[in-house]
């Protein structure tokens, strides 16, 4: 009978992939990778060579939607077909990553066993580079497209962690292509000048993807933001200003004053 795992390789593979990971790939009847990286593919092909490539589907004018149901789709039907699969991405397997949820989803509501097991992801990765504690502030993390399209309501004193960047903007078409991203940085600056000073320093951040190279961190003013230059793997990193005020309505009902809470 089919059954389904999906991992993660972690960020940068040669080294990021727990022990679990690494016996699941080894044991697995066929892995399907969805990984962007030939050093990373080339470890989960030592590990397994019965593996089959995703990335592939990605193609000039087709819908990211389409492609990602294509991906599922491949990954399902070998579980249909009844082999042990293994489907792993990059970083953590169900952060920011669409057919690795479909596919658990489909294959469950077939009867069948499927499961996800984590992985490191690039904020994990963030977090040890940039020594930002989530907790300090409490962090707001989010795609850059969605929150441009939708209203919601950033909170400045929270850390805000901001994936994709480098397509900010970009709806559902074409190849993932850094390129095109320009407006949604410009409309980034302005949303982000409103709540902050012009000279607040962002970060653009990369996490070494191979072992022996280091992170990538450029720091600048958010009133530069239009003008960087993010690739599909920076995630831009924007500190906190500070705790917000104390809440004296909720210490009063909790029976404490500000000086017993520092
Ligand atoms: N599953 C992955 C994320 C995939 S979505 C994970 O767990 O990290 C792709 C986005 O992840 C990128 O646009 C970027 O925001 C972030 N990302 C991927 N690789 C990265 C890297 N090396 N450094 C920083 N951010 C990265």
């Amino acid at each position: 009978e089919g059954s389904l795992v999906v991992v993660g390789t972690g960020i940068s593979v040669a080294g990021q992939m727990t022990l679990l990971t690494r016996s699941v790939i080894e044991n697995a009847d066929i892995v399907f990778i969805g990984i962007s990286n030939k050093v990373g593919e080339n470890v989960v092909k030592k590990v397994n060579p019965n593996t089959v490539e995703l990335n592939d589907l990605y193609t000039q004018g087709k819908s990211r939607a389409v492609t990602y149901q294509q991906m599922t789709d491949r990954i399902v039907d070998a579980v249909i077909a009844g082999q042990k699969v293994c489907a792993a991405f990059y970083g953590h397997p169900g952060v920011f990553v669409n057919p690795s949820h479909a596919a658990i989803k489909q294959v469950r509501a077939l009867g069948l066993r499927a499961e996800m097991l984590p992985g490191i992801s690039a904020e994990d990765c963030l977090v040890a580079d940039l020594g930002i504690d989530p907790a300090a502030f409490g962090c707001q993390s989010y795609e850059a497209t969605q929150f441009l399209f939708r209203d919601y309501t950033l909170d400045p004193h929270m850390t805000q962690i901001i994936w994709q960047i480098g397509l900010a903007g970009e709806a559902t078409l074409g190849m993932l292509n850094a390129d095109h991203c320009k407006v949604g940085l410009i409309l980034y600056q302005e949303v982000l000048m409103e709540l902050y000073p012009a000279t607040h320093e962002i970060i653009l951040y990369e996490a070494a993807t191979m072992p022996l190279y280091g992170p990538k961190i450029q720091r600048f003013p958010l009133c530069e933001l239009a003008n960087c230059k993010p690739t599909l793997i920076s995630t831009l990193v924007v500190p906190s200003l500070g705790l917000p005020d104390y809440h004296t309505g909720r210490l009063t009902k909790l029976g404490l004053t500000q000086e017993q809470v520092i």
